[in-house]
Parts: structure tokens; C-alpha cells; sequence
């Protein structure tokens, strides 16, 4: 059997399972069981597959037919760039977020300051913090997650992109935590699907992202109501908090900032929905 001939098999499987990229997930996976680039797997069809490479690519196509998404299997995301080792401990950097880092990055790369405390608030595999630290020298970050596994991603991540000294993890369950100094700048994409709508996500998010998560409580807001009523302790006077939003809650969470006498506005993401809140301390 030759690359061609197991990545089109494969692509027919995971198109048959109604799988949106099914070509290039499966030449993806080849790439992951070659240990080689995707043009690799583009460029040498006629290359044979050994024996045994080709039951480890059946073994993953099955997973991902079965409804892994290929992130875990392969345990890398790209975000901001950056690679990202991801596993079932922590949820899958989504594209959407990108638009919360880099709507921080543009304010913090504006400050005059040669130290500028930020905070992430459930951090999962680090991205924010990390991407963060990564591209605006000048930050010192704390990153709190309630999971353990996910600390340790995280903190795997930042040694992969050099930042482990600027970036300090905390496993701590937000509700019960208070920082001792406030911060410049606070992020935070929390858990904010209503609990009652998690069953109705698809498979490959329920069945292997971690509820925590997902799960923002009955209306899906209390992480945003619990960053508000600790306002005065995360943040410095001055300073902005930028949390990631579901479709429709932006108005909602926009209200609660302007209830802690926050003044707040929404960016969108390229899909045009609102998907970033930010609010501003006077
Ligand atoms: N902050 C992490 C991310 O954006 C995890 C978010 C979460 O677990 N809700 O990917």
C-alpha cells in the first residue's frame, strides 16, 4: 500500500462519518504516524507505507472516525502561531479566542510599563497566558485553572516557548481565590455553555472536551458574574479585563462589567458575532 492509496482510503472513511475536511485530516494524520511535514505526505504518493505504519494509521483513523477530534490524537494546536500541546485534560484552542489575545496584545504593547501584571483566568492548556507572555515581553502572567492536568499542560507549554519564567501557574478554584495584588490586564475565556445546552454540543465536544470546560452554569454567565463581583481585587485602576463570550451572551455579560461600574464594549470575530467583552476600571 502506498501513501496515496491509505490516505485515500482513510479521507473515504472519515468523509463517510460526515467529516468536513476529510482529505486533509487524513493526510494530517499520515503526516503524524510519519513523523514528517504534510507536504511530506503530498509530495511522496507513491512512497510505501511499512506494515506497521499502516496499522498505527488505521488505529487513528478509527479514533477519528469514531469522533476524536484530530487535535488529541495528534496533541497539537496551532494558536497565535504558536504550537500547542493539547490533550483530553484540557479543551482544544479555538480560532475565536485569537481575537480576545490579540485585542489585549494591542493595549498592553500601548503601556509605558517595563512590568505589566496579567492574569488568565482558567488557563486549560495555557494559550492565552502563554500566547500572551509569548509576544508582549514586558507581562508577567498568573495562570489559575481549577484542573490539575491542565495546569501541567500548561505549564509544558510555556517551557516549550521559553516563558515558564513570566508565567506562573496557580491551581486554584477561581470561586474560592482572591489575588493579593490587582493586575494591569485580566483574561479570561471561561467555561460558558448553559449547562442544560452541553448535551446538545457535538460529539467530538462532549464526548472528549472536559465539561468543566465547558459548563458556565445554568445561564452559562457565573464565571462573568464572579470576575465582576471580584472586580476591585483583580484589577488596577486603569486596567481592562477582556473575557471570551458565547453567541448572544455579549450584551448580557456587557451589562453585568457596566453593574460593576466597568464601561464596556464587544469586539466581534470574522464570522461577525460578538465574541469579546471588554471592560474598561476608570
Ligand atoms: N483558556 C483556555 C482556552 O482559551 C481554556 C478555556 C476553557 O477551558 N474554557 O483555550
Amino acid at each position: 500500500m502506498n501513501l496515496f492509496e491509505a490516505v485515500q482510503n482513510a479521507a473515504g472513511i472519515l468523509k463517510n462519518k460526515g467529516i468536513e475536511n476529510p482529505v486533509w485530516e487524513a493526510g494530517l494524520l499520515m503526516s503524524y504516524v510519519l513523523k514528517k511535514d504534510i507536504s511530506y505526505v503530498y509530495t511522496h504518493h507513491n512512497c510505501s507505507l511499512s506494515p506497521e505504519n499502516y496499522e498505527k494509521y488505521k488505529d487513528l483513523v478509527c479514533l477519528r472516525a469514531n469522533g476524536m477530534p484530530y487535535q488529541y490524537i495528534t496533541q497539537n494546536q496551532e494558536f497565535m502561531s504558536l504550537d500547542f500541546f493539547v490533550n483530553s485534560g484540557c479543551l482544544i484552542p479555538r480560532p475565536e479566542t485569537e481575537i480576545l489575545v490579540e485585542a489585549a496584545l494591542s493595549v498592553i504593547l500601548d503601556k509605558n510599563s517595563c512590568k505589566i501584571r496579567v492574569l488568565d483566568i482558567g488557563t486549560g492548556s495555557g494559550a492565552i497566558a502563554v500566547s500572551i507572555a509569548f509576544y508582549a515581553v514586558q507581562t508577567v502572567v498568573d495562570a489559575v485553572d481549577i484542573s490539575l492536568e491542565a495546569i501541567e499542560t500548561a505549564k509544558r507549554n510555556a517551557k516549550t516557548h521559553k516563558v515558564n519564567n513570566r508565567v506562573h501557574f496557580l491551581q486554584k478554584d477561581f470561586f474560592s481565590w482572591e489575588p493579593d495584588l490587582p493586575y494591569d490586564i485580566v483574561l479570561s475565556n471561561p467555561p460558558y455553555i448553559p449547562s442544560s445546552e452541553i448535551s446538545l454540543l457535538p460529539v467530538g465536544i462532549t464526548g472528549y472536551e472536559p465539561a468543566a470546560a465547558l459548563d458556565g452554569g445554568p445561564d452559562g454567565l457565573i464565571f462573568y458574574r464572579e470576575i465582576a463581583k471580584k472586580i476591585e481585587k483583580l484589577l488596577k485602576p486603569g486596567g481592562s479585563v477582556f473575557v471570551e463570550t458565547g453567541a448572544g451572551q455579549a450584551r448580557f455579560v456587557s451589562d453585568i462589567f457596566k453593574s460593576c461600574g466597568l464601561s464596556a464594549s464587544v469586539y466581534r470575530d470574522l464570522a461577525g458575532t460578538e465574541r469579546v467583552v471588554r471592560g474598561d476600571m476608570k
